[in-house]
C-alpha cells in the first residue's frame, strides 16, 4: 500500500520538476544571450562606481549649505550668511542680487 501512495507521489514531483526546468530552459532559448549580457554588464557598471557617484551627487545637491550659508534663490549660489540681503516668503536673495 505504501508503494501505491509512494509511487504517484514520486510522478507528481518528477512532472513539476520537469515543467520548471522547460521553463528554465525555454527563458534560456528566449533570451539567447541578448538581453542577460546587457543586463549582466549595465548592473555592472552601475553597481561599481555608479551608486556611489550618484549618492554623492545627490547629497551635493541636497545639502549644498552650511548652517551660516544659503542658497540665493534668485542666483542659486550658496553665500554666507552675511551675504544674506533680503528673505522673504522663504526666497533668500544675496546682495549680488538684491542690487
Ligand atoms: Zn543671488
Amino acid at each position: 500500500m505504501a508503494t501505491d501512495y509512494d509511487a504517484p507521489r514520486k510522478t507528481d514531483d518528477e512532472q513539476s520538476e520537469d515543467s520548471i526546468e522547460e521553463l528554465k530552459a525555454r527563458r534560456h532559448e528566449k533570451n539567447s544571450g541578448k538581453v542577460d549580457e546587457d543586463e549582466v554588464e549595465a548592473a555592472e557598471s552601475f553597481e561599481l562606481p555608479g551608486a556611489d557617484l550618484s549618492h554623492e551627487e545627490l547629497a551635493v545637491q541636497v545639502v549644498p549649505k552650511k548652517s551660516d550659508e544659503f542658497t540665493c534663490s534668485s542666483c542659486f549660489l550658496v553665500h554666507h550668511r552675511s551675504q544674506l540681503a533680503s528673505e522673504k516668503n522663504g526666497r533668500l536673495i544675496c546682495q549680488d542680487c538684491a542690487y
